[in-house]
């Protein structure tokens, strides 16, 4: 028997007890007549101890030959521990060892295994079996773990029904480049990994399933930013029957569900939001909900005072900074180059202070007068230490580059607590969004999404503006700024679905080619069907408060897409591409 107990479980209850524990070693700290080692497995650390007091000279040789990470077995007695710790769960007792054997050696680890590790992000990924043993690491994965039993209980208990749907299907074009894979018994023909697995889910729906969930892969080949992965995984659903409001209630009702669950945590209900107002008040379609300054609009009050600037300008918008009436002319400058950046591309920063003393100070007092000024600071309802950092430009571009703005000051302001939880649905998406370098329109969500019924007449039209107005059935699910699910209700209707493909670009024989197989299954009787689908790494990082959806997935890639232990992508033989009936090219 390798072990009696493992490595978190022994307690002063347990002293006198003669145990078995293996393990690896982790902290040795060797006093000369004294030395410990603390043996860690999955579930905690155990301080073993040897006193040449008391220990036999053979088992105290065998105990200073160890190194970090060797695999051991320790046999002894649970004895009180002179010096306590609370920080370790067995922090109590430790282990006065009699019997060890080495398991198996280590190589000295190239970066320590401990929670505040010194390997860089490369070295950790190539040596990942070695970062997966840090606490830190495991811990992630288990909340993974929970999550993943806990969706799957809580959507079983609604009647779901889990489907798996092929890995190895057709080249389908949902906004990102398909990973495709040459068929050897079809030379020359590729499968495609499904960026999603959305038209067999329409299918199950036309099939009568009713209500469908998986828990799958996704594969999309896009450049990657950091926090995409070229695989990762959704909660993927679809029910039938339903309209937009039967979705949002069940999947509100899984995510707080799986708080409650996991975290112990009680969301509130989730607000709504159409995306028009969230564009309007935070100048972005997944708001970070968790502190205020929204945007207010000056542009009515801030025209035709003779600043040449904001004369010229489209919109003239403004946030109200809390307390940072006492930003330095520096700091101003710094947060100016800041928003200067081409990532930003602001053109300039244009600041009011709510100075102590009640007087109101400007970066445009040669234009404005302090009682323009109040009209401003009091639309935004700032108060006397508030600082309201002023924009202009074009509409679209002034509300996103105020989102930056808005989003870097709630950071440096430290209003973004990893530990503070505020979902929103954001509503109405439009169903066509117009892409000025492809001279098109694209599907704002994908091709299958509904238009609203009432918005349907509008599709016979030309005019662009009046497609762009279309509204869709279609809705994200937002936690702290961060897009955690979205879905729609789907087109069911054979023409409808056709007339939606022409708007996209889609000749008739394009639309067959690529999508026939869901038109003709809608001319089998489809059933109103609408689904979601939510990011499940991102879901596991945005719970814990993490930045990066890589803690959360056992085996990522790193930036360029690498999978940085096995090696991946790699070539392969000339003997495997003949087969495959691919030319070799170069080398
Ligand atoms: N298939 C969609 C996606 O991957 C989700 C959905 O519409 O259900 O974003």
């Amino acid at each position: 028997m390798y072990r009696t107990h493992h490595c978190g479980e022994l307690r002063l209850s347990d002293l006198d007890k003669t145990v078995t524990l293996s393990g690896w070693a982790s902290v040795i700290r060797d006093k000369g007549s004294l030395l410990w080692i603390d043996l860690r497995d999955r579930y905690g650390i155990t301080q073993l101890v040897f006193d040449e007091a008391y220990t036999d000279a053979a088992l105290f040789d065998i105990a200073r030959s160890i190194g970090r990470e060797f695999v051991l077995q320790a046999t002894g007695t649970v004895i009180e521990r002179t010096s306590k710790t609370t920080k370790i769960e067995t922090g109590e007792i430790e282990i006065k060892v009699t019997e060890m054997r080495v398991l198996n050696a280590s190589k000295t680890p190239p970066f320590t295994i401990q929670d505040d590790t010194d390997g860089g992000d490369e070295l950790r990924l190539k040596y990942r079996y070695l970062d997966l043993r840090r606490n830190a690491v495991q811990k992630n994965l288990i909340f993974r773990s929970n999550l993943a039993i806990e969706t799957r209980k809580y959507l079983a208990a609604q009647g779901f029904i889990e489907v798996e749907t092929p890995n190895l299907i057709k080249s389908t074009p949902e906004g990102a480049r398909d990973f495709v894979v040459p068929s050897r018994m079809n030379k020359g023909q590729f499968y495609a990994l499904p960026q999603s697995p959305q038209t067999f889910k329409q299918i199950l729906m036309v099939a009568g399933f009713d209500k469908y969930f998986q828990i799958v892969k996704c594969f999309r080949d896009e450049d990657l930013r950091a926090d995409r992965q070229p695989e990762f995984t959704q909660i993927d659903c679809e029910m039938s029957f339903v309209h937009q409001e039967d979705i949002l209630n069940t999947f509100e009702g899984l995510t707080k569900s799986l708080f409650k669950s996991t975290l112990g945590v009680d969301l509130p209900d989730f607000p709504r939001m159409t995306y028009d107002e969230a564009f309007i008040r935070f100048g972005s379609d997944k708001p970070d909900l968790r502190f205020g300054m929204e945007f207010v609009n000056l542009s009515d009050v801030a025209k035709g005072k003779g600043f040449p600037v904001f004369d010229g300008a489209e919109t003239i918008l403004a946030i109200c900074a809390p307390g940072c009436a006492g930003y330095s002319r520096k700091q101003l400058d710094e947060l100016t180059e800041w928003l200067k950046r081409p990532q930003i591309g602001a053109k300039g920063l244009v600041y009011v202070k709510m100075e102590a003393d009640g007087s109101i100070k400007s970066s445009v007092d040669k234009f404005y007068s302090p009682e323009d000024l109040k009209v401003w600071t009091d639309r935004a309802g700032a108060q006397t230490g508030d600082l309201l950092l002023v924009l202009c430009g074009e509409d679209e571009k002034t509300h996103k580059q105020l989102n930056e703005l808005r989003l870097e000051m709630g950071t440096r302001l430290d209003l973004r607590k990893g530990d503070d939880f505020k979902p929103l649905w954001v509503v109405d998406f439009p169903l066509l969004e117009w892409d000025e370098d492809a001279n098109r329109f694209f599907a704002m969500h994908h091709p299958f999404t509904s238009p609203k019924p009432g918005d349907i007449v509008k599709m016979e039209s030309d005019d662009k503006a009046l497609l762009k107005s279309i509204r869709a059935d279609a809705y994200d699910l937002v936690l702290n700024g961060v897009e955690i699910g979205g879905g729609s209700i789907r087109i069911h209707d054979r023409d409808l679905q056709s007339r939606n493909f022409k708007l996209l670009g889609f000749t008739p024989e394009e639309a067959e080619a690529q999508f026939g197989f869901l038109l003709g299954a809608f001319e089998y009787g489809a059933p109103p069907h609408g689904g979601i689908a939510f990011g499940f790494d991102r879901l596991s990082a945005v719970m814990n408060g993490a930045g990066s959806i890589r803690d959360f997935i056992a085996f990522p890639k790193n930036n360029q897409g690498r999978d940085m232990m096995i090696d991946a992508p790699s070539g392969i033989k000339a003997e495997q591409l003949k087969e495959l009936g691919i030319d070799v090219v170069g080398e």
